[in-house]
């Protein structure tokens, strides 16, 4: 049976509940537990796979094929376990179990209520997995005190009430304000907070305080006064140059041993920190810098590429470089000249997508990486816009383009060098899609193999010709004009095991230009760089010595 950790949040959102959850999992693997972390959120929607990504940010999706949320990715890239469909879970998921239920009768024609059939349903979710590791880690989204927030917090409460004594320990999260003013530190929000938490039956065990200032040993003990926490379980949390400093800090402010000491585990077995101190100095001693330009669509909103921000930082940790990154609007020259805004960079990245907004601009940065020898990672559809600037600039196809953006405007204006994809293999299965499915979770999913050719780039980079990535697409390049790109010069160098479907292309005589249809950001580690990202950094740091 696995102990149970909560975490909730207060005061304040974004105080980095999902960071400190994935460091003190890192941190549990270091004294040789192993954990699974979850994560709760009770907005409604059913999953992030159709919320806008300016609304929440990128969409994490995980081997199994969910789209979830992006907190799950802070817990692989720390944990490095593999996040599972059954690690996030919405209260529109829940309601919508809970309703399909009822529907089917299971519920023998009781009245259906929140408490205890959409609490139920929580803590069935809860223990999913339950004998397969040594802790769970349940983060709750949102603050104490949202009404979506209530069943979620009354399902922990029970859950915890039902489980043997000592299995289930609350972490919560709160900020200390500082007033410049009288140049103190308020603790009076965190009371608050915990007394809203104990107003709903959890008493934390831990309590970890955001603060930009030290917060004095005598702040500290008021604060465990005041919310019944041992004076040694409020864990001050400082802002950090790195996020992966985050495992060490925590664990110099005494967060695993005060989490051991709340399950009463002693002696406490000894912590191993090699592999964060190896982390840290590759992030702290760096020789040299690169600038990349990652040219897309929602530029203003950093966390929309999250997981291609941190595996370009792994990357650069991978070369002991720095990698400074710069946010280029791809609309920006839809219609004008690449050249001014792309000119100086070491490196374009194109991202995935969705719609046809930004799109010349993409295809644009494609012509002109490919053209100035510039290193060039596609990703999605940034692999699509490289095989349309090929197929339109180089193969002569006239009108090159994909049908994504036919659908959008309802009529045929391209030549289909990338098309809906309708049927393809999963494993010992045919997926079938329609023109009409509905947009959420109907994407090609999930990881896939692919097989490589022999003697390419990619090959030499991942150092194997069987690959596994993550997908998240409805569009597909269309095999049937390999022969032309090819003849071309853009081999497609990555496919799938049955052969139709294009993995991965690049330029024969180019330095360094890959596109691929999945997402490798989304296996990067710091603690394991993804090759791509690697070896994308290493051929910048190559075009940086040369300029
Ligand atoms: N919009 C493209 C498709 O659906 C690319 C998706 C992506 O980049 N993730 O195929």
């Amino acid at each position: 049976m696995a102990r149970y950790i909560f975490i909730t949040g207060g005061v304040v959102s974004s105080l980095g509940k999902g960071l400190a959850s994935a460091a003190l999992g890192a941190l549990l693997q270091a004294r040789g537990f192993s954990v699974r972390l979850r994560k709760l959120d009770p907005y409604l929607n059913v999953d992030p796979g159709t919320m806008s990504p300016f609304e929440h940010g990128e969409v994490f999706v995980t081997d199994d094929g969910a789209e979830t949320d992006l907190d799950l990715g802070h817990y692989e890239r720390f944990t490095g376990v593999a996040a599972r469909k059954t690690d996030s879970v919405s209260s529109g998921r829940v309601y919508s179990n809970v309703l399909e239920k009822e529907r089917r009768g299971d519920y023998l024609g009781k009245t259906i209520q929140v408490i205890p059939h959409v609490t139920n349903e929580i803590k069935d979710f809860i223990e999913i997995g339950d004998d397969e590791v040594d802790f769970m880690l349940c983060e709750i989204g949102g603050t104490v005190g949202d009404i979506e927030g209530l069943p979620f917090f009354e399902a922990i409460r029970q859950f915890a009430q039902e489980r043997p004594r000592g299995q289930c320990i609350f972490m919560h999260l709160t900020l200390l304000p500082y007033l410049a003013a009288s140049g103190e530190l308020k603790t009076k929000p965190t009371q608050h907070s915990v007394k809203e938490l104990r107003s709903i039956g959890l008493q934390p065990d831990v309590l970890v305080c955001r603060s930009e200032q030290i917060i004095p040993e005598k702040e500290r003990a008021k604060i465990a006064l005041f919310c019944n926490v041992r004076p040694e379980a409020v864990i001050p949390a400082y802002d950090l140059k790195s996020i992966y400093e985050a495992p060490l800090a925590y664990h110099q402010a005494g967060l695993d041993q005060a989490v051991l000491d709340a399950f009463q585990i002693s002696p406490a077995p000894k912590p191993e920190l090699k592999v964060w101190e190896d982390v840290k100095d590759r992030i702290t001693t760096t020789d040299g810098e690169i600038n990349v330009a990652i040219v897309g669509k929602y530029t203003q909103l950093e966390d929309a590429y999250k997981s291609i921000k941190e595996a370009l930082m792994h990357g650069g940790m991978a070369n002991r470089v720095k990698v400074n990154v710069d946010w280029v609007d791809a609309e920006v020259f839809d219609k004008g000249d690449a050249a001014p805004h792309l000119e100086g960079y070491h490196a374009i990245l194109v991202p995935g997508g969705f719609g046809e907004r930004g799109t010349e601009g993409k295809i644009k940065a494609a012509q002109f990486a490919r053209e100035r020898k510039v290193p060039y990672l596609g990703i999605c559809l940034g692999m699509q816009m490289a095989v349309i600037e090929a197929a339109r600039n180089v193969a002569k196809i006239k009108d090159a383009g994909s049908e994504e953006f036919d659908h959008e405007a309802g009529k045929k204006r391209f030549e289909p060098v990338v098309y809906h994809l309708k049927e393809w293999v999963q494993g010992n299965y045919t997926v079938t899609r329609k023109e009409t499915d509905d947009k959420g979770g109907t994407m090609r999913l999930g990881a896939y193999d692919a097989t490589l050719a022999e003697g390419s780039k990619v090959a030499e980079v991942y150092g194997t010709t069987a690959i596994e990535e993550r997908h998240r697409h409805r569009y597909e390049v269309d095999v049937k004009y390999r022969e032309q790109l090819e003849a071309c010069g853009l081999t497609f160098s990555g496919m799938s095991p049955d052969g139709r479907l294009p993995e991965i292309v690049e330029w024969k005589d180019h330095p360094w230009f890959i596109g691929v249809q999945f997402h490798p950001e989304l296996k990067s580690k710091p603690f394991a760089p993804h090759p791509l990202f690697a070896d994308f950094v290493r051929a910048a740091v190559e075009t940086s010595r040369l300029v």
